[in-house]
């Protein structure tokens, strides 16, 4: 509840609703200015050259993620979450299998998206 009513200042101080359910165009990961994207047609190529259903794809040579945000928010913010771990798992150099990678990703990106979203306290108090 506490996360709405900072939900509804945001979008006060972004002048409207839409511009606060935009993603944010840069975000820091490591060493690394990651990109976001919005792209849906992209995004859409992406799922019809692997088959699986996915709303998000980060390109690692460009350092960019790119979104479809023609999705509801909610599966906005698990896509983008999720190519964010991608992006991390990048940078430590881990060597999984692309499967592994994904089971990882898959597995923890909804609890760590949960988290925050339900500790706003937890996420101020990180960003002091
Ligand atoms: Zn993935």
């Amino acid at each position: 509840m506490e996360q709405r009513s900072v939900q509804t200042s945001k979008r006060k101080s972004n002048g409207g609703v839409r511009a606060s359910h935009q993603p944010p165009q840069q975000i820091e990961v490591g060493y690394l200015e990651v990109k976001v994207e919005t792209d849906a047609d992209s995004v859409a190529r992406s799922v019809y050259n692997t088959g699986s259903s996915v709303f998000g794809t980060y390109d690692e040579r460009t350092g960019t993620i790119t979104l479809d945000v023609t999705v509801p928010l909610r599966v906005q913010q698990e896509s983008l979450m999720h190519e964010l771990l991608h992006a991390i798992i990048k940078q430590t150099g881990l060597q999984w299998e692309e499967e592994k990678e994904e089971t990882v990703i898959r597995t923890l990106s909804p609890f760590i998206l949960m988290m925050l979203r339900d500790n706003p306290d937890f996420v101020a108090w990180l960003s002091k």
